[in-house]
This record gives C-alpha cells, structure tokens and sequence, in this order.
C-alpha cells in the first residue's frame, strides 16, 4: 500500500504496488468504516494479499479483498524508519506508472521495508534501495564510461585533485576532455564512485530475485542486505547527495521526504 486517500464517508481510494500489474490505483468501498470488509488491512506499506476487479476505461479498479500478510510497524520503533518507510512509498507512487509490471522492484521494495522494519541500518538500506531501483528502471548511473563520449574512463578518471566529475543530466562519470563543456557537475572522490560503481551491479546469478520455498506459496528475495557493508561511512554522505540529487533531475521534482533523508550513517 502506496497511499491512503479518502474518497467518501465510507470508502478509500488506495494506490498499491503489485508484484503481477505494477503500480495501480483502486477504490475500496466500505474500507472507513469500522468492521469494514478488509479488516483493518488497508495501511500505509502494509503487504496484502489483494483481489481486484478490473475496470474498462479511467473507472478505478474495484478492491474486493485485501489479506493482510505483514503490517509496516517502523513507526512504533522510531521517527528515523516512519521516514524511510515513507520516503520508499513516495519514491515508488514517483517513480512508477500505472499498470507497468515490475517484479524486480516489487521484490526489492519488500526487502528494503523487511529491513527498515527490522534491525537494518536506515541510511544504507536506503542508499541501495535508490541505487537498484534506478538500475531496474533503466537509470543506473555509468561509472565505467564517460556518459558524454562513451569512452572507458580507467586511469583517466581522476582529475589532478583526485576528483571525478559526474554529469547529473548525463547521468554518469564525465571524462577529462569533455569536462570543460558540462553544466551541472558534481564532483566526486574515487572511493564514492567506487561504490557507486558496486551499489549499481545486478545481484544474484540470473535474476536479481530468487525464488524460495515459503510455507504454501511462492516467495521471493532480493537479496539487497548483500549490498549494505558496501556502502563506506566516508563516502555515504556525498553518495547520498549524488543520489538525491540525480533523481531530482530525473524526476523533475523534488521529495517531500528527501529532506529527512540520514546526513550521515552514525
Ligand atoms: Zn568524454
């Protein structure tokens, strides 16, 4: 459950991230009231197993039933991991548009709130979690090439300072000759692009999301706790920053949520 909006006196519209049809925006009628038909199932990040009906035309799609599988309780720990979970739910109601099917990034979504709602280190968790979204979704930042000329960058990387610049409107590293004629540069030290490099790969052998034998149904993980200890504390703050500020430029907006985004990982 992306988002929770009041439609009636008794009914919800609900925008949902579903692992068979993607993101989808539906009408939950009798959801407000108090022995609803959902059982109190309808909550922010909550995981649900759901039944819909298909509707023709710009008419919502019916939400018919709604079991609840796991309840997002970040918000009774800590203020830190209400954030991050509301940050994760904005960047995909962003991110995403209707009906297009993304399996990978479902998978994803259900590791980074298992471990925002555990013991998993917010900052990280979030840093990757933006780093694999942009990579499924066709963004991934190049670090290897030089976004501009698309030559191998290697030992040319640096300039005499030890920075490299990065094109956030060419989303990637910027070779020494094409420098000069870039706007909207950042710079970044080798060790971050280092990372940023590694936070970017595809995970797992084949596909990024290994199906498991849960207790009566087919389960997935994306294993992006595996990408956590490579996110040095040096670098964590100008990443996050990189970050940030890249898909502000590729969304076109910025977050609500950004601003209280971890400065740094202690
Ligand atoms: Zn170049």
């Amino acid at each position: 459950m992306l988002r929770l909006v009041d439609f009636s006196e008794t009914s919800l519209v609900v925008t949902l991230l579903t692992r068979d049809l993607g993101r989808i925006s539906a009408l939950a009628k009798g959801a407000r009231r108090l022995k609803g038909p959902f059982e109190g199932s309808l909550d922010l990040l909550s995981v649900c197993r759901v039944t819909l009906i298909a509707k023709p035309g710009d008419t919502l799609d019916l939400l018919t039933e709604s079991k609840l599988r796991r309840r997002f309780r970040g918000g009774e720990r800590s203020l830190s991991r209400t954030y991050a979970g509301y940050y994760i739910a904005e960047t995909l109601r962003w991110w995403l548009d209707d009906a297009e099917r993304h399996e990978a990034v479902f998978d994803l979504t259900l590791s980074a709130l298992a471990l925002i709602d555990g013991n998993g280190p917010i900052p990280e968790t979030l840093l990757a979690f933006d780093c694999q979204c942009l990579r499924l979704l066709g963004h991934a930042p190049t670090t290897e090439v030089c976004c501009v000329c698309g030559q191998k960058m290697g030992h040319k990387l640096a300039s005499q300072t030890g920075h490299i610049a990065f094109s956030v409107e060419g989303g990637g590293v910027v070779c020494a000759n094409c420098r000069p004629r870039q706007t909207s540069l950042a710079l970044l030290s080798k060790p971050a692009v280092g990372a940023l490099q590694e936070l970017v790969q595809p995970l797992g052998n084949s596909a990024d999301s290994q199906p498991t034998s849960g207790a009566g149904e087919q389960r997935y993980d994306f294993p992006l706790s595996s990408l956590l200890p490579r996110v040095p504390e040096t670098s964590y703050p100008e990443l996050r920053g990189l970050i940030s500020r890249y898909m502000q430029t590729l969304l076109g907006r910025s977050l609500r949520m950004q601003p209280y985004l971890p400065t740094t990982m202690r």
